[in-house]
């Protein structure tokens, strides 16, 4: 690893002081994928100015929201009482994710930002558009069936690893950003980028931001709702698809409040607007989720070895939204 100067900033403005008068300065928050990174030589800050010590707390709002601080632990978010009660799509997102470990040194902030877990990405050696752009993309025609199969380009193929990030998704959560020029917030829908033919610019936010804390809107009333991850193995392993989806039916079963958004397809969290809008305001039948889920993956489009994706999402949605209905009505 190169050598690197490090920082530990005493609040969110030091933070950004520091980044902004450091180029090429990166924050670093648990280190548990920005250091393997360095280890690989794929990222070379020459400072890092750590976060990991700023907001930590997760504060109800007068308007029933919830206010999680960007250094807080994914394992105090997933256990937090009212996060269990309120979104356990969200609890069982995160806990389907990494090891206790890990779960306990990473952060909410560095989860959202958390790179791609294509092999081609983390191999120097490889042509990768999102390493250097205009270097090419050896994903494209070389081993790729843990890729995108939604919203792809010809420049990258890559997927968004992230599992509490799909939840976030489908809960409309908002990401608050802090910067040179002050503050802002982002719904999560719309930080993350689809590749294009920049890959390299992964989200929406600006040079020197820091992301300072994450906000998870109130439910009008209680929606059950959970996270399905399909992997290769059990435990310790991103998702291959997973789906996160709440479902509410009102008295004559009718839907009344969807929320669906799929995991390993795409460059970003996919929320599944096609589907939803298919679904909302109507009874759930065999063949309307039939209906839902191919029109929600109407567009996709396989590569050399990922088609089976397509197939396994469309049942996975099915299975998921089957379950939700299933327990409503017990
Ligand atoms: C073996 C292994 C298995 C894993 N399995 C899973 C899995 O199944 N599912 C899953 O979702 N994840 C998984 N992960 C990924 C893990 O969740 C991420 O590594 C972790 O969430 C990153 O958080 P961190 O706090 O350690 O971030 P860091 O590694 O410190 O940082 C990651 C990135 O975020 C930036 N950053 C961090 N905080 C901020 C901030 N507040 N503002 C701006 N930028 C910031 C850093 O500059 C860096 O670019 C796994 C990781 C490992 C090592
Ligand atoms: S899919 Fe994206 S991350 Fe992977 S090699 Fe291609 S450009 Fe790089």
């Amino acid at each position: 690893m190169r050598p690197f100067d490090y920082r530990r900033p005493s609040d969110a403005y030091d933070a950004v002081r520091a980044i902004v008068s450091h180029p090429g300065a990166k924050y670093l928050a648990g280190g548990t994928n920005l250091v393997d990174l360095m280890r690989e030589g794929i990222e070379r800050p020459g400072t890092l100015v750590d976060v990991s010590g700023l907001d930590a707390t997760i504060t109800e709002l007068e308007n029933g929201n919830l206010l999680i601080g960007a250094a807080t632990r994914n394992t105090a978010l997933a256990e937090h009482r009212l996060v269990r009660e309120r979104y356990p799509m969200l609890t069982r997102a995160i806990l389907s994710g990494a090891s206790g470990q890990i779960r306990n040194m990473a952060t909410v902030g560095g989860n959202i930002l958390q790179r791609t877990r294509c092999p081609y990405f983390y191999d120097a050696a490889a042509a990768c558009n999102k390493r250097s752009p205009g270097a090419g993309c050896d994903a494209r025609d070389g081993f790729n069936r843990i890729h995108a199969v939604l919203g792809a380009s010809d420049a990258c193929v890559a997927t968004h690893p992230s599992d509490m990030c799909v939840a976030l998704a489908a809960l409309d959560a908002v990401v608050h950003l802090m910067g040179p020029s002050g503050y802002r917030a982002l719904p999560l829908a719309d930080f993350h980028n689809l590749p294009g033919e920049r890959p390299d610019r992964e989200t929406a936010m600006r040079p020197g931001e820091l992301i300072h804390a994450l906000e998870l809107p109130a439910l009008a009333r209680p929606l059950p709702s959970t996270y399905r991850k399909v992997r290769d193995r059990a435990s310790y392993a991103f998702a291959i698809v997973s789906v996160a989806a709440g479902l509410e039916t009102a008295d004559d079963g009718t839907v009344r409040d969807l929320r669906l958004a799929l995991g390993g397809v795409a460059h970003k969290p996919w929320r599944a607007c096609k589907a939803e809008a298919c679904l909302l305001g109507r009874e759930i039948t065999p063949d309307r989720l039939r209906e839902a889920a191919e029109l929600e993956l109407s567009d996709a489009k396989p590569l050399r070895d990922n088609g089976f994706k397509i197939e396994l999402t469309r049942r996975t949605i099915i299975a998921v939204l089957e379950q939700l209905h299933s327990e409503a009505r017990r």
